[in-house]
């Protein structure tokens, strides 16, 4: 079979023309405030271009829309980015898709960066595939992991399909800048450095007459907020089959509840009725990136162990040393969890 017209598919496609590239540097981030301070998702996205700039040799830049943003510019700069371009306006303190795009995409024209990053929160989800049509640009959206392409400095997005049953990576050869919006919760926050110096430039701004054209009608101050999602949680307990019976469970249970943490279990947990199905770990559930997870009892196989590979700290109770959490633990407790557990929670009381 003559397989030729696929390698003409490919080369058609990595393809990229000079003109394309030319003129572009740096990084950016699309920074958001809320509430008067920079949400974590933010912070994330400065670091993880801080990481990119470091290796490819170039500034991290942030934009800061909104109003009364500017004191948060010095934290920008704090957490790793170079120079911060601020539109400071009492017209700014909504979100309006039209006037955002019109700011975003001047200043992008104007200061050609190479990549743009996004927090893929709600605002982000909004605003980045609009500023990307208006820049006649692609766009990798809720990325879980960026890397570079050395050779073409292409950066390379992967991000979950078919509900996370498999993964894609993209790229975006063929325009500038190459954009992409990362899941929050998935990247780590960079430690603050307050004696980091960066530029604050203050933006004039010129709308053109565009105006916004969404109206707020009610702002409810007083919601119950919902518990802090899974994917945001900082300490993470988990149970697996190995607790034996509801008793052992109710251990882990009595841990997740003194350490102030979120509880998940393994499918294990799942089958045993401990847990409900959307606190499952794993492919088949959820990806979680915790300061610090707690394995109780657990196997820790493949399956389970892809959604938490992210932790920052993984602490396996487990009696046999050569399960699999066992291999990938930071802290590895060979013993009886219906034992330690108790023994922590006596420590924890202290
Ligand atoms: C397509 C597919 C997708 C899947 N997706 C997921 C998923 O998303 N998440 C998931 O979790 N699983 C998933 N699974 C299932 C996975 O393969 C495992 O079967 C499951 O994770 C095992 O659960 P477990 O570790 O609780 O139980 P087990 O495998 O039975 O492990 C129990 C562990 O407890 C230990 N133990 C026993 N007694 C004690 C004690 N007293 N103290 C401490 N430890 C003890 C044992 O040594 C053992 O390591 C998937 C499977 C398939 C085929």
């Amino acid at each position: 079979m003559d397989f030729s017209f696929f390698g003409e598919l490919l080369e058609e496609e990595r393809e990229i023309t000079p003109e394309v590239t030319e003129g572009y540097r740096n990084l950016w981030v699309a920074a958001e405030a809320a509430d008067g301070t920079l949400p974590p998702s933010t912070l994330e996205a400065i670091g993880q271009a801080r990481e990119i700039a470091n290796q490819i040799g170039v500034y991290v830049w942030a934009s800061l829309l909104g109003d009364g943003v500017e004191p948060l510019a010095q934290q920008l700069i704090a957490y790793g980015a170079d120079r911060v371009l601020v539109a400071d306006s009492p017209s700014l303190a909504e979100y309006q898709p039209e006037v955002y795009v019109k700011i975003l995409a001047d200043l992008v024209g104007q200061h050609r960066p190479e990549m743009l990053l996004m927090p893929a929160t709600s605002l982000g989800n909004d605003l980045a595939p609009r500023l990307a049509q208006r820049l006649n640009t692609g766009l990798i959206s809720h990325c879980l992991k960026l890397t570079l392409d050395m050779s073409e400095r292409l950066l390379l997005g992967t991000c979950p399909a078919l509900g996370g049953e498999v993964y894609h990576t993209f790229a975006c050869p063929q325009a500038r800048p190459q954009m992409a919006t990362l899941e929050p919760g998935y990247f780590r926050i960079p430690s603050a450095d307050p004696y980091r110096s960066g530029e604050v430039k203050r933006v004039d701004l010129d709308l053109g007459g565009v105006t916004g054209r969404l109206s707020w009608l009610e702002r409810e101050a007083s919601v119950e907020l919902p518990p802090v999602p899974l994917s945001r949680a900082k300490i993470v307990v988990s149970a697996g089959r190995g607790m034996g019976d509801a008793e052992g469970f109710a251990l882990v249970q009595r841990l997740a509840e003194v350490l102030g943490a979120a509880l998940v279990g393994s499918r294990g947990a799942f089958d045993e009725g401990w847990i409900p199905e959307d606190r499952i770990v794993g492919v088949g559930g959820q990806f979680i990136a915790p300061d610090l997870y707690i394995a109780c009892g657990l196997s820790g196989d493949i399956y389970h162990y892809f959604g938490v590979q992210s932790a920052r700290c993984i602490v396996a109770i487990n009696p046999d040393e050569n399960a699999p959490i066992m291999k990938v633990a930071h802290m590895a407790v060979v013993g009886d969890a219906r034992q330690v557990i108790p023994a922590m929670l006596n420590a924890l009381g202290r």
